[in-house]
C-alpha cells in the first residue's frame, strides 16, 4: 500500500523527468537488466538439482545424478534371485525384469525390460557412449529421467550378447506377487 504509493510516484517523477535523466535511467537497465523471476514455468537446472536433492539420500544423488559407481560386490541386488521387477529409485519406471543369474560384482541383467532382440525402443533406457572408463564404454541411463544407472558391456552370456552392470543404489525391485 504505502510502499506501492512511494513506487508509482517515483515512477511518475522519473516519467516527467527531462530527457538526459530517462536516458541515463534507459542505459542503466540496459547494463544491468532486471532478472526474470516471473517465469517459473521456465526449465531451471538448479531447481531441477535441488529437487532430487531432497528426493534422494545422499547415495542414491551420487551414483545417479552424478554418475557415481558403488563399490564392487556391495550393491543390495547382488545376490536377489526373486522374480520381480526392477525400477528406476529416481522415476520408478520399470527398467529390468530377470531374475539375475550370472554375477559380475553388480548387478548384471542380459536385457532391458521391453527389449525386442536389439531393439530398445520400448525399453526404459538409453546407452550412451562414455570415455570416462579408458577406453569407450556404453553408459546406461533411464529414458524418463536421465538417471545413471551403469554400463553395458557386449560379453555377456546369454543369447543376448549383453551384460548390464547396474548399480543396485539406481534400483528398487518389486517382487512379482504370483
Ligand atoms: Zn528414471
Amino acid at each position: 500500500a504505502a510502499g506501492e504509493q512511494w513506487l508509482l510516484a517515483g515512477y511518475l517523477a522519473l516519467k516527467s523527468a527531462p530527457p538526459p535523466v530517462r536516458i541515463f535511467l534507459n542505459m542503466y537497465s540496459f547494463i544491468f537488466p532486471v532478472k526474470d523471476v516471473g517465469s517459473l514455468t521456465r526449465y531451471d537446472d538448479t531447481a531441477v538439482i535441488t529437487d532430487w536433492q531432497k528426493k534422494l539420500t545422499l547415495e542414491q544423488f551420487y551414483i545417479t545424478r552424478e554418475k557415481g559407481t558403488e563399490l564392487p560386490f556391495t550393491g543390495i541386488y547382488l545376490n536377489n534371485r526373486d522374480p520381480g521387477m526392477y525400477h528406476c529409485v529416481c522415476c520408478n519406471a520399470p527398467l529390468f525384469r530377470e531374475e539375475i543369474q550370472f554375477q559380475q560384482g553388480w548387478a548384471s541383467f542380459s536385457e532391458a525390460f521391453g527389449a525386442c532382440g536389439t531393439d530398445e525402443n520400448n525399453t526404459n533406457i538409453l546407452r550412451c557412449p562414455d570415455t570416462s572408463l579408458g577406453s569407450t564404454s556404453m553408459e546406461v541411463i533411464c529414458k524418463r529421467c536421465d538417471a545413471h544407472l551403469g554400463h553395458v558391456f557386449d560379453d555377456g552370456p546369454r543369447s543376448s550378447g549383453q551384460r548390464f552392470c547396474i548399480n543396485s543404489v539406481s534400483l528398487i525391485f518389486k517382487p512379482s506377487l504370483d
